[in-house]
């Protein structure tokens, strides 16, 4: 579903991915996993489209993105949730919800936000009240739900669990899971390399910009090396 070969992205002169190379197939949960630094969410940024790569290629479906403006690629089928969240505190959270559905014609946001309430009951009951009124946890669901609104075949998660309490992520990965086996392609950047690896059928290993390790998320939750590094052990 998504092909990325020699990805290159800079800062000014700062280069922050050194040639990456990833691939995410249909209906897969691939994990990226990394010390704080590594590029992980540089690399999102670009396959989404509001970071420009420098070099390289992105294929989605068989078509070159890397050209494509940001809400052409979210047309296409690619939605992101950034890192924290980046909801519209003042607003409702049922116009966070529409912000979500830009793309979609009058009669599809509907039944779309019927699915999102279901997936996310909290949503609904909450549907009138300021999005900076929800805890971390809401806020990380309502962030999801937006982007589920563009009805995307590839999700791209941004440290779904930053400064949430154990509890509260478990309830996300839960959910994670539960968009997977809905059949939605997902991407997930997390710094909690265990519980990211422990979800996913395909992870990668990011280091100074470039991916230094990959293969299924059990085995690589086996492997010392990333023992050593990442999971503390
Ligand atoms: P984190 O978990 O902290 O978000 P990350 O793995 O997602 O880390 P990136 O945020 O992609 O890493 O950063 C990759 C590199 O690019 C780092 O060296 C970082 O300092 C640099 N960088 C990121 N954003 C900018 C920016 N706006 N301007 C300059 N350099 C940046």
């Amino acid at each position: 579903m998504l092909v990325v070969k020699g990805l290159t992205s800079h800062y000014g002169r700062i280069q922050a991915l050194h040639g990456v190379d990833i691939a995410v197939r249909p209906g897969q949960l691939v994990a990226l996993v990394g010390a704080n630094g590594a590029g992980k969410t540089t690399l999102l940024r670009a396959i989404s489209g509001v970071q420009p790569a420098s070099g390289g290629s992105i294929d989605f479906q068989q078509q070159d993105i890397s050209r494509l403006v940001a809400s052409r690629r979210v047309r296409a089928g690619i939605s992101q949730v950034p890192e924290g969240r980046q909801v519209f505190a003042p607003m409702s959270v049922e116009d966070n919800l529409l912000l979500g559905a830009f793309t979609r014609s009058k009669g599809e946001i509907g039944p779309s936000l019927a699915a999102v309430h279901e997936l996310f009951p909290i949503l609904h009951e909450k549907r009138h009240l300021p999005a900076g009124t929800l805890s971390g946890g809401q806020q990380q669901m309502l962030a999801m739900a937006r982007a589920l609104m563009a009805k995307p075949k590839l999700l791209l998660l941004d440290e779904p669990s930053m400064g949430l309490a154990p509890l509260i992520v478990q309830e996300i990965f839960r959910l994670i899971q539960k968009l997977r086996d809905q059949g939605i392609t997902i991407l997930v950047v997390e710094q909690n390399a265990r519980a990211a690896l422990s979800i996913a059928d395909q992870g990668y290993v990011m280091e100074l910009g470039r991916i230094v390790m990959s293969g299924r998320g059990a085995e690589l939750l086996k492997d010392d090396k990333i023992r050593q590094a990442y999971l503390g052990m």
